[in-house]
């Protein structure tokens, strides 16, 4: 997924490690074997929702932003 949202802690310059709360709807194939081992296939997500990002080292008083990613592939490279 190319389009994935990018963050940024502006504390503390984090760009790489989040704790992201989401919560998702999704609808996937049950696979169960006559013996009732279940795989699970196929997951589509059909909505997703974000509702917090944390930077993971500045927790709850960290400040989040989302980012561009093409913002940051530029200063990347
Ligand atoms: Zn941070």
């Amino acid at each position: 997924m190319t389009s994935a949202p990018r963050y940024r802690c502006t504390s503390c310059g984090n760009l790489t490690r989040f704790d992201v709360t989401a919560s998702r709807r999704t609808r996937s194939y049950h696979h169960y074997t006559v013996g009732g081992e279940l795989s699970i296939e196929d997951e589509q997500v059909l909505d997703e929702a974000i509702e917090s990002v944390e930077c993971r080292w500045c927790g709850a008083a960290g400040n989040v932003e989302a980012v561009d990613p093409a913002e940051l592939s530029i200063s990347e490279g």
